[in-house]
């Protein structure tokens, strides 16, 4: 029993069966024994490895493009680079260095911030962050940011980490999916009382058999809203990777993981990672509704299109053979197609009309 497992089945057992959403939600950021606020997950010694952490080359990639959006929108200034979700501070790291190289007279008028949600992952990222900490800019919420000007916004795997919704088909018909407890006092899913309006739920969930899942995401949709309509109202452009699919179906993509492996949802809550699969689709129709372009592309069309090959080569050329075939594995975890080149999507969020590769942007209408 973790911590956090007895907490919640105290929670349960005195006020009824909680939400999915506020399953995770609480096993994520519970602020005494909640996954993101106790752990340092990331890496090979913690329980997943993501893109920044596993080549410099990923924040290099993002970065180039975050430049080019600027380049397209008449270079802007002042603008600020915002990372929301920074982990271990990893990819901004990377980015910085990359965008020095790129315009060192603009890099130095350029504000950096980055939005976090866990106190305790804030001071790893100053660690990451060294000497550049001193030009970054903490926030808890994008809104506590310089309102006036563009913001240029990258996110890896932010949205699956925001809680989702399920809902269950039953005989009665639709259920928000529950966790409550069973006779032995332990976590088990259960449908909720009170039926749920199918009109409200996504299509997919039309003409569904029982037993089927569908997920809804409103806090993603609205964290997405606000990026946009920043983007919207003052310019800028975002670059967002997770994974999920561009055209969304029905089921159930609650999935935790702990020490690399799949482990049951309900198994150790707070001690393992908890995620779903994003639906991008509806995230793109929130940007659209603010009135902006959007395009999805698979991560490894992304990153090759955006030259991860050539940028392996010149990282090295006259270096060792085991550098070479280090970054011949890294190119090959980032961009295959069986490791994260399908899985992973990379959405780009633009104003409507300007074209930035290698999105086929502008988008049709
Ligand atoms: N981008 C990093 C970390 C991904 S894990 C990487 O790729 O390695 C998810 C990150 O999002 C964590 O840093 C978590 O604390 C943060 N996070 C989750 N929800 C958030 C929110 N609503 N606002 C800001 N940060 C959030």
């Amino acid at each position: 029993m973790t911590a956090l497992k007895d907490k919640i089945v105290r929670l349960i057992a005195a006020a009824g069966p909680i939400s999915v959403a506020d399953y995770m939600a609480l096993c994520l950021f519970d602020p005494e024994h909640g996954y993101y606020t106790t752990r340092e997950p990331f890496g090979a010694a913690g329980d997943f490895v993501t893109a920044p952490e596993v080549s410099q080359m990923f924040g290099e990639m993002v970065a180039v493009w975050l430049h080019a959006a600027w380049q397209t929108l008449g270079q802007p200034e002042p603008v600020t680079l915002v990372e929301i979700g920074p982990g271990r501070g990893t990819m901004m790291k990377d980015m910085l260095r990359t965008l020095a190289k790129l315009d060192g007279a603009a890099f130095d008028r350029l504000s950096v911030a980055m939005v976090e949600a866990s106190p305790r992952l804030r001071e790893i990222q100053r660690a990451t962050l060294g000497a550049s900490a001193g030009r970054i800019r903490w926030t808890s919420d994008l809104s506590e940011l310089p309102q006036d000007r563009p913001v240029f916004v990258a996110a890896n795997e932010l949205f699956d980490a925001v809680p989702v919704r399920q809902y269950v088909m039953t005989a009665e018909g639709w259920r928000e999916r529950m966790v409550t407890l069973d006779d032995d006092g332990g976590l088990i899913f259960a449908a909720g009382a009170g039926g749920i309006d199918p009109d409200l739920l996504p299509a997919s969930a039309c003409d569904a058999p029982p037993g089927s899942i569908v997920e809804a995401a409103p806090a993603r949709a609205a964290l997405m809203q606000r990026i946009a309509a920043r983007i919207a109202r003052h310019g800028g452009a975002g670059l967002f990777f997770d994974y999920g699919t561009a055209d969304w179906s029905i089921g159930d993509t609650l999935q935790a993981v702990r020490g690399h492996r799949f482990d049951p949802p309900l198994a150790h809550p707070g001690a393992a990672d908890l995620t779903s699969h994003v639906d991008f689709s509806a995230l793109a129709a929130v940007a659209r509704t603010e009135g902006l372009a959007t395009a999805v592309l698979p991560q490894g069309d992304f990153l090759l299109g955006m030259g991860l090959l050539e940028r392996a080569g010149s990282l090295g050329a006259n270096g060792s053979l085991a550098l070479q075939e280090r970054l011949r594995s890294e190119v090959e975890r980032l961009a295959g197609p069986d490791a994260m080149g399908n899985l992973f999507k990379a959405m780009a969020v633009v104003p409507p009309g300007i074209a930035v590769q290698p999105f086929r942007l502008p988008a049709a209408p």
